[in-house]
């Protein structure tokens, strides 16, 4: 009869009694690894290649950097108090460890605007509402409206008699009727629900609905058309209410770092890692020169594609998932204006555009409403969008959303002064997004890497179902504390111990 506990509670029994624990990777399951590990008395040590902790946690401000491959580092020059996430921004409300960690470590968070119907969407091409800006409330309330009238007629055709009673059919009609806004006769006709042409204000201006948009056009223009229609709040993940870190995303970084300090190497490049029969020997490099650390135990978070590179004496069967496996392409350009015109003259506020070109989605920021600058994310592109696009020479990018980006916001022209962009696959220690399993993939490489080669234990959102979000990285941490716990400890825990 015992209330279950809280996911978030991870009490394990025993000490590690300061056996050596050494983690490749200081991102955040590195950290978080590290931070839980500490907790039941081992020592570890974070060995960190980048001169900064956090890994794909990263805000890019004023003096940020960055290294692609094949190009020099960049430097972002943005306005002292801006920013913008060029990985993680968004917490989805049921992530309950990646909250739970926010709270622990005491990282104010605030409510992330991910649905906008204000927001637009922008299909280029030749359809009769191609090359225009369309609010996204005019496109979702026009094809519910059509869908639900096309459903309407059919039902009262005696199509679906086999299914339903004719009270059945009464409530559905009753139903689709208040759901796509049918008139009597079951038509679709424009409502304030898709906008106003002109607002409604004071005496005499009772506001003038728009005129909606015909449902041929919507399917000429591929307003349509799967990969672009698109409904946040269909999935699961982008459903409100959403959450962001106040002051970027990488403060949850930060707050991991002030607690680990003392175990992480930072510049600290792991080059070599070897099994032996007691331990593991771990090579890395610094700005000293090549160094060997020994420990009892090794947990690797490094990222597959990076990871494929570096010497190893692991069994073939994990060399062959660490080679298998893959990542998808992701890049975003941070555009930093000298008016957040979006918010004065277009009344977005946080959201996101979206488009069928390179630029694919343009996301506003919810921070600093009503401010005087803002970074918008001008691109955030995926596979072979942000393979093109991450092709392209940093310049060469930033006229890429400026150019597209126009398109949508001619007020770009007056108000840009900057941008930094970063394309995750061309990053050096990261070279890809996040994971992407196959049904083959997931089946036949992913259990290789969730059980320990000999004493190197595997962690990180890519040993999850949880991929491209950090509560995957917090979730793989605390299921390799359990498992390297146990061992130590001669338990049996099984992570989740508390679900
Ligand atoms: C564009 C983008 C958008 C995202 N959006 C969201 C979002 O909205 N919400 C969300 O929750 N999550 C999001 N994520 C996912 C989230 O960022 C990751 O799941 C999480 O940060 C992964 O953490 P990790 O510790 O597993 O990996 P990483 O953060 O990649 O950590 C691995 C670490 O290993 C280090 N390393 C690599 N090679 C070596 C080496 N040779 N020696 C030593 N160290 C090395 C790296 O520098 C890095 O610090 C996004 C990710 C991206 C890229």
């Amino acid at each position: 009869m015992l209330k279950s506990a809280p996911a978030y509670s991870f009490d394990l029994p025993g000490s590690g009694n300061g056996k050596h624990i050494i983690i490749l990777g200081g991102g955040l399951a590195g950290m978080a690894s590290a931070y839980e590990l500490t907790k039941l008395g081992y020592k570890c040590t974070i060995l960190e290649a980048r001169d900064r902790a956090g890994g794909r946690c990263w805000s890019v401000r004023n003096g940020s950097t960055n290294q692609e491959t094949g190009r020099p580092a960049i430097t972002a020059k943005f306005d002292d108090g801006l920013y913008f996430n060029a990985g993680p921004s968004r917490i989805p409300h049921h992530h309950e460890l990646t909250l739970h960690y926010c709270k622990e470590l005491g990282v104010p968070i605030q409510v992330y605007n991910n649905v906008n119907e204000g927001a637009y969407y922008f299909a280029e091409g030749k359809g009769p509402l191609s090359n225009k800006k369309i609010r996204a409330r005019e496109v979702h309330n026009d094809v519910r409206g059509y869908m639900a009238e096309l459903l309407s007629k059919s039902i009262d055709n005696g199509a679906l008699d086999a299914a339903l009673t004719k009270e059945d059919t009464q409530k559905v009609l009753e139903y689709l009727a208040a759901e796509g806004g049918l008139d009597i006769d079951k038509l679709y006709k424009a409502s304030a629900r898709r906008g106003y042409a002109e607002s409604p204000g004071a005496g005499n201006l009772p506001g003038k609905i728009g005129e909606a948009h015909k449902l041929a056009d919507f399917i000429q223009s591929g307003l349509l058309d799967p990969d672009f229609y698109n409904v946040a709040e269909y999935t699961y993940e982008l459903q409100m209410t959403m959450f962001q870190a106040v002051g970027g995303m990488d403060m949850i970084a930060k707050a991991l770092q002030k607690q680990v300090s003392a175990s992480l190497k930072l510049g600290a490049e792991v080059t070599n890692i070897t099994n032996l029969s007691e331990g593991v020997r771990v090579t890395y490099k610094d700005a000293v020169g090549e160094h060997q650390l020994q420990g009892d135990i090794c947990i690797c978070t490094i990222p597959l594609p990076v990871l494929s590179n570096i010497n190893n004496n692991f069994s073939g069967e994990v060399s062959r998932a660490i080679d298998y496996i893959t990542y998808n392409q992701t890049g975003k350009i941070g555009l930093q204006f000298k008016r957040r015109f979006w918010e004065e003259d277009d009344h977005i506020y946080g959201g996101i555009t979206h488009t069928n070109n390179d630029l694919t989605q343009i996301f506003y920021p919810s921070y600093d409403y009503l401010g005087k600058k803002g970074i918008l994310i001008g691109y955030y592109n995926f596979n072979e969008k942000a393979q093109r696009t991450g092709e392209l020479s940093y310049a060469d990018r930033e006229k890429l959303a400026l150019e597209k980006g126009r398109l949508i916001h001619p007020q770009y022209d007056a108000e840009f002064e900057r941008s930094f962009s970063v394309s995750w696959h061309k990053t050096r220690y990261n070279m890809g997004g996040w994971a992407v399993y196959s049904g083959e993939t997931r089946k036949n490489q992913y259990p290789a890497l969730l059980k320990p080669d000999g004493n190197v234990y595997f962690a990180g959102e890519h040993l999850t179902y949880l991929n491209a979000w950090m509560a995957g990285a917090f979730e793989s941490a605390r299921s390799v504390v359990s498992s390297i716990h146990g061992r130590v400890t001669g338990q049996q825990l099984v992570y989740p111990t508390t679900k």
